[in-house]
């Protein structure tokens, strides 16, 4: 079985690229290696973020490391909270504090539209092999709605549905998400990249 680390402590990220992979792979995440210093984000962007993760994480673990660097876009707020999503209200991963922040900043405001956005780098010994991205288009609604998911979930309705991707659970997210759609895109690679091995 290959073996692949996902560059995150977010056990909620490595489930969902765990279901996508499928079998074949053996993956782990930074929960399998508490030793490791955390990787500070300082970049601007989410590939500069990715790419800092999946460098200095595979420089110290062997094998495939994938980093996922992703966040919710609000058209109305110019963009946030973008690459600042994890800690939008000051907390890193705090998402009831975030969620609420949001609710606040979008109170009166009719301009609804957003978007998560999804990038992914896979790196090997310190290299990066390739980067990929994804995105997933739809609207914040006005309170929390559904107990699945994580982070924003519950506020982001996806284009072509009426439920939050709190509501639609896993494998309707994981079908149509940023990530899933990152994740067509490495999986594509890993298999090209597998015949050539
Ligand atoms: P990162 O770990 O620095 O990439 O930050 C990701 C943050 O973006 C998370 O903590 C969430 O706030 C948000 N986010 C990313 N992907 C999702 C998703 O699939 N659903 C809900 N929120 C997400």
């Amino acid at each position: 079985m290959q073996k692949l680390t996902v560059a995150t402590g977010n056990s909620h990220k490595t489930e969902e690229i765990r279901a996508m992979l499928g079998e074949g792979y053996e993956v782990t995440d930074l929960k399998s290696h508490p030793e490791l210093p955390e990787v500070e984000e300082t970049g601007t962007t989410f590939l500069e973020n990715a790419t800092l993760k999946a460098v200095q994480i595979s420089e110290q673990v062997g094998g495939l490391v994938l980093s996922d660097d992703s966040g919710l876009e609000v058209d109305a707020l110019d963009g946030a909270p973008g690459v600042y999503s994890a800690r939008y209200a000051g907390t890193q991963g705090d998402d009831a504090a975030n969620n609420a922040k949001l609710l606040s900043e979008l109170d009166g405001v009719d301009e609804r539209s957003a978007r998560f956005r999804c990038v992914m780098v896979l790196a090997e010994n310190g290299k990066v092999l390739a980067h990929f991205s994804g995105a997933v288009e739809g609207r914040m609604i006005d309170e929390l709605q559904g107990g699945g998911g994580f982070g924003y979930d519950p506020l982001f309705v996806p284009d072509g549905h009426d439920r939050t991707f709190a509501e639609l659970g896993d494998d309707v997210k994981n079908g149509l998400s940023h990530r899933a759609r990152a994740m067509e895109q490495v999986v594509t690679w890993l298999g090209r990249d597998a015949l050539e091995r």
